[in-house]
C-alpha cells in the first residue's frame, strides 16, 4: 500500500468535506453490499495483475467512498463508475484505446493507418458520451490509464472534490 504520507508536497484541500475524508478509518467489509463485497474479494484474488479498473475500485472500498455503481448499463455510456445520487460518472480510459497524447508513443508501427482511425472513432465517442452526459446534468471524470498507474491517489483525491 501506498501511504498517503508520501504525497506530502500535495497542497491540504481545505474544501474536503469531512464525510469523506479518506484519514477516516475505512468502514468494515461487512458494511457493503453482498455485490460489492464479492466484487472486492474478486479483486482481492486477482491482485497480483490487477487491471486498472480494479485498482480504482479498490481504493474507492479502501477509502469509505460510497454511493458508487459499476458499468451502469442505465447511464449514457455505461460508465466505469457513476455515483447516482451526486450526479458524477467516471471514465477510466485506457490510453491506447482512448489515443492519450501523453502515451501516444506507444502505438503499434504496424497497420499504423488501421489503429489511428480506430482510436480516432473512440475519442469521438467519448466526447459524444461527456457531451451527452454533461447536457444530462452529469459532471464527467475522466481519467487516463497512466494517471491511475502513477497517482492513482490524487485521481481519488480529484475525485472526492467533485463528489462534494
Ligand atoms: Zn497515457
Amino acid at each position: 500500500m501506498i501511504g498517503r504520507n508520501s504525497k506530502g508536497n500535495r497542497p491540504t484541500n481545505l474544501h474536503r468535506p469531512a464525510r469523506h475524508s479518506p484519514r477516516d478509518p475505512a468502514p468494515s467489509a461487512d458494511r457493503f453490499d453482498a455485490r460489492t463485497r464479492s466484487r472486492v474479494m474478486a479483486s482481492v484474488k486477482g491482485s497480483r495483475n490487477r487491471s486498472t479498473e480494479a485498482r480504482f475500485r479498490a481504493e474507492l472500498v479502501r477509502q469509505g467512498i460510497r454511493g458508487w455503481r459499476l458499468n451502469d448499463a442505465s447511464v449514457i455510456g455505461k460508465p466505469d463508475v457513476s455515483f447516482p445520487d451526486r450526479r458524477v460518472v467516471v471514465f477510466l480510459d485506457g490510453c491506447f484505446w482512448h489515443g492519450c497524447m501523453v502515451c501516444g508513443g506507444l502505438r503499434p508501427v504496424a497497420n499504423a493507418a488501421f489503429w489511428a482511425r480506430k482510436i480516432a472513432a473512440n475519442k469521438k465517442r467519448d466526447s459524444e458520451v461527456s457531451r451527452a452526459l454533461r447536457a444530462d446534468g452529469w459532471l464527467v471524470i475522466r481519467f487516463w490509464g497512466h494517471q491511475i498507474k502513477s497517482d492513482l491517489l490524487a485521481c481519488i483525491d480529484r475525485l472526492e472534490a467533485q463528489l462534494g
